[in-house]
C-alpha cells in the first residue's frame, strides 16, 4: 500500500484515546498494509494506528529476532487480560527518533485480540521478550499513552528529550507504578 508519515512526539493524535473497530473492513485491510509498510521501511518492531495519524484500535508487530523467529502479527481491539512480575528495559518508539530511555513494563502478559480476518485470539508473551514489551508499548499507544510515561528515571528521559530536541515531559502524565517498580 503506502509508507506513511509517522507522527512525532507533540503530535496530536499521539495523545488521543483510539476507538474501536466495529468491522474488519477493507478500509482496516489497507490500514494494516500500511502501518507494516511504514513499520519496516522504518526498521520498526511495532506500530500502532495513532502514530500515522488514524485513532483506531490497531497495531502490527513483528519481534523476530534471529534466535526467534516469529510470525508478524496484528491486534485489533487488544485487551491485555493478564499481566504479572517487573522488567526493566531500554525502550525507544518511532515517534521519538534516536531516543531511548529506561521503562518498566510488566514480564509477562496474556492478550486478546481480533485479527486480520476477523478471528478473535489469545496469545501469551513471557519472560520480559522483546514480543511481551512491544505488545505493551504499542498497546499503550491506543490509549495514548507513551513510553516516557513509564519512565524509571524522569530527569534522564529529560535528558534524552532535550539532546533529541524533542518536547520535554508532561508531568501530568507520568504514571505511578511503585508497585511494579518495587518487584525489579
Ligand atoms: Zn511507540
Amino acid at each position: 500500500m503506502a509508507i506513511k508519515r509517522v507522527l512525532h512526539y507533540g503530535e496530536q493524535s499521539l495523545r488521543e484515546p483510539s476507538k474501536e473497530v466495529h468491522k474488519v473492513s477493507k478500509k482496516i485491510n489497507d490500514l494494516i498494509r500500511d502501518l507494516f509498510d511504514t513499520m519496516y521501511a522504518q526498521n520498526g518492531v511495532g506500530l500502532a494506528a495513532p502514530q500515522i495519524g488514524v485513532n483506531l484500535r490497531v497495531f502490527v508487530v513483528d519481534a523476530s529476532t534471529k534466535e526467534e523467529p516469529l510470525e508478524p502479527m496484528v491486534f485489533i481491539n487488544p485487551k491485555i487480560i493478564k499481566k504479572s512480575g517487573a522488567v526493566k528495559s531500554s525502550e525507544g518508539c518511532l515517534s521519538f527518533p534516536e531516543a531511548y530511555t529506561d521503562v518498566v513494563r510488566y514480564k509477562d502478559i496474556m492478550v486478546k485480540a481480533t485479527n486480520a480476518h476477523g478471528k478473535p485470539f489469545v496469545m501469551e508473551a513471557k519472560d520480559g521478550s522483546l514480543l511481551a514489551r512491544c505488545i505493551q508499548h504499542e498497546n499503550d499507544h491506543l490509549d495514548g499513552i507513551l513510553f516516557i510515561d513509564h519512565s524509571l528515571n524522569r530527569f534522564e528521559t529529560e535528558e534524552v528529550l532535550k539532546k533529541n530536541n524533542l518536547p520535554s515531559i508532561d508531568p501530568e502524565k507520568l504514571l505511578d507504578e511503585t508497585e511494579l517498580k518495587e518487584q525489579l
